[in-house]
């Protein structure tokens, strides 16, 4: 392992990696410094789906859309909480996000023609929410066992994912050939990969967007530092020992983004 990095980034979440990776596909040495036992903070436990006004896959669906219709909505939505700044930031750059991590990552979105959130407010468009698309965690060798797990209530057997677009299927177990066999395949294939991965490895979810996040390409994966002790500690402690960490680890006049969620 390199001993100074360009930027160490703390926190493993969806943020915290996107950062990296911009960082990484920079050409910058980097490090993801993570104060848990797991990476993948909150994300891992999400649905993963991002809401992107304009996006490529609302596109591929006949679908239009624009920042000034997203911002129409935003507003008729958020009310006072409405920040002008923020909004033009986020409706902006959503789109052009996607398109760069679909290129430079190995996450990949898939668009449905559901409806926006507020389906009656003036400015909604249907498919800005994107669902992940499941993620061979295989490919992730010895750092999948660190991936933090799926919540009990998303998954069956402590770590078997069901992709949103493919439950439909697991209806026809017992009223079909097809729905038997595809179900029997999905149960051999966890209890394999828990017996070779330690966990199932057919992400789906947050655990696929931090996978694909994770896995900048083919060939390359991000420079993870977990910090489990710390889990039992105090968010001060956790500061100081990364703070440690950096003094020892990056070099001067480098960078340091934080993003630690709600911590
Ligand atoms: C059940 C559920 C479903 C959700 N579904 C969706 C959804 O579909 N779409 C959506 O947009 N949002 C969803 N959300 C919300 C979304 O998950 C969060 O907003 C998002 O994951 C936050 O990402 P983040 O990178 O900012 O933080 P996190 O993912 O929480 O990552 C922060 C990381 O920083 C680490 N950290 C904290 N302090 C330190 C420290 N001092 N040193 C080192 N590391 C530290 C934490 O341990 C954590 O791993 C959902 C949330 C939940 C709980």
């Amino acid at each position: 392992m390199k001993d100074e990095f360009d930027v160490i980034v703390i926190g493993s979440g969806a943020a915290g990696l996107t950062c990296a990776v911009v960082a990484a596909q920079s050409g910058l040495d980097v490090l993801v410094a993570e104060k848990a036992a797991f990476y993948g903070g909150t994300t891992a436990f999400s649905l993963g789906a991002a809401w992107i006004v304009g996006n490529r896959h609302q596109r591929a669906l006949g679908i239009d859309d624009d920042v000034n219709t997203g911002d129409v909505y935003l507003k008729n939505t958020l009310g006072n909480h409405y920040d002008s700044a923020k909004a033009q930031a986020y409706l902006h750059s959503g789109a052009e996000m996607v398109d760069y991590m679909e290129t430079k990552t190995e996450v990949r979105w898939q668009g449905v023609p559901m409806p926006d959130y507020f389906p009656d407010v003036t400015g909604a468009r249907a498919g800005r929410t994107m669902l992940v698309k499941p993620f061979d965690g295989r490919t992730l060798g010895p750092n999948l066992r660190q991936m933090r797990l799926p919540l009990p209530g998303f998954s069956v057997f402590g770590s078997m994912q069901v992709d949103l677009l493919e439950s439909s299927n697991y209806k026809n177990t017992f009223r079909n050939w097809d729905g038997f066999s595809f179900t029997a395949g999905k149960l051999l294939r966890f209890w394999r990969d828990r017996l070779t991965h330690g966990r199932g490895a057919f992400l789906a979810n947050g655990n696929a967007l931090i996978a694909g996040c994770f896995r900048v390409s083919p060939k390359r994966l991000l420079r993870l530092a977990l910090m489990p002790a710390l889990d039992r500690g105090r968010l001060e402690q956790a500061l100081t020992h990364v703070e440690g960490l950096v003094r020892e680890l990056m070099r001067p006049e480098r960078r340091l983004p934080v993003a630690t969620g709600q911590a």
